[in-house]
């Protein structure tokens, strides 16, 4: 059988040019396929019978099966998907004022190993295909129920997604032709080749970078990731990075009691992103005493004292007050199956 999901619209008609005798159809297939989310050729009732038995018995429009969604107070759904090699991975829907973002996993664990991270402590998974990356898009979007507002992705679910970028580039070519690629926000923890990668693209999604720390000793001892692509190397890369007009690269700053949640280490930070055009996101930690002993969250006047000296300096600056938390949705706090229904 032959998948077409998690391609593009050229790639979908390139895949049936030899089974349809009439180019528009495959069009047509292919917008049930991308905008509508068809998952059999049943649902494509303007095509003939005759050619929906046909294409069924050749193709296949498979997704991640959706094991479990588990709802949370704040409206948000964390979906449980299992792969076809039995492998689990996590999504969250955020329902926010009429917009809805999703985030996705690149991958089913993650390799660079965050120490703040619950995914981190996982260890590696593998790379998810194009067709399980979109698949997470396609079934959480047939299944949640909003206004109509505006979808947003953002690759912030289990995985360093710049460590799967073939496959995260078929996904943006083919989550593309529905959404816009300034909706869509690729989150790294500062892989520097991937930087690169993304920077070429013709059509360029929106840039999050993980700092959460201002210095290199304290940046390497979070986030490992950080010796073999140093600060300084980091911060340099993304100065030549290319911003299409009124775009900003987004730093990410987990805040972690008594870590990293000091006013001097503020106002570190304000002097590294300054040459940037930025925004910061504080993501106050999502403490997970099980799996991460030691780690907390600040108290909420620490966290506004961080924030407002990066506010007095100029900075933009949200506080994320992560949804989903209480059903371990939130940043940080992905873990596939192992420990994700409790
Ligand atoms: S924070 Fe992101 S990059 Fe770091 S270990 Fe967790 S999933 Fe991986």
């Amino acid at each position: 059988m032959i998948r077409l999901t998690g391609k593009d619209e050229p790639g979908v008609i390139e895949a049936l040019a030899e089974h349809i005798d009439r180019p528009f159809r495959a069009r047509q297939i292919a917008r049930w396929i991308l905008h509508r989310g068809a998952q059999s050729f049943d649902e494509m009732t303007d095509l003939p019978r005759s050619l929906r038995e046909s294409l069924s018995r050749t193709f296949v429009l498979d997704d991640p099966e959706i094991v479990q969604v588990v709802p949370s107070s704040d409206g948000s759904h964390k979906y449980l998907f299992r792969l076809s090699d039995g492998a689990t991975i996590e999504s969250v829907a955020i329902p926010d004022r009429g917009k809805m973002t999703l985030c996705l996993s690149s991958q089913t664990g993650c390799a660079v190993g965050c120490t703040f991270c619950v995914t981190g402590a996982l260890g590696a998974g593998r790379n998810l295909e194009p067709h399980e990356i979109v698949g997470q898009y396609r079934a959480i979007i047939r299944r949640e129920t909003h206004d109509q507002g505006p979808v947003n992705i953002v690759f912030m679910g289990m995985g360093e997604p710049l460590l799967n970028a073939g496959n995260l580039g078929s996904s943006l070519d083919a989550l593309f032709e529905t959404i816009s690629p300034k909706r869509i926000t690729v989150s790294t923890a500062g892989v520097i080749p991937g930087i690169r990668w993304l920077a070429r693209l013709p059509r360029r999604p929106k840039l999050a970078v993980s700092l959460n720390a201002p210095d290199q000793a304290l940046r390497e001892t979070l986030m490992p990731i950080a010796r073999r692509y140093p600060l300084v190397e980091l911060m340099a890369e993304l100065r030549r990075f290319p911003l299409e007009r009124g775009r900003r690269i987004t730093f990410e700053y987990v805040l972690i009691r008594g870590v990293n949640d000091s006013e001097k280490l503020a106002r570190a930070l304000v002097r590294l992103v300054r040459p940037i055009p930025s925004k910061i996101n504080l993501i106050p930690l999502n403490s997970d005493p099980d799996f991460l002993p030691g780690f907390e969250r600040p108290p909420d006047d620490v966290i506004d004292r961080f924030a407002r000296v990066l506010r007095n300096a100029g900075r933009t600056v949200t506080v994320r007050w992560s949804k989903g938390h209480d059903v371990a949705a939130a940043c940080g706090q992905l873990k596939g199956a192992h420990h994700a229904v409790r």
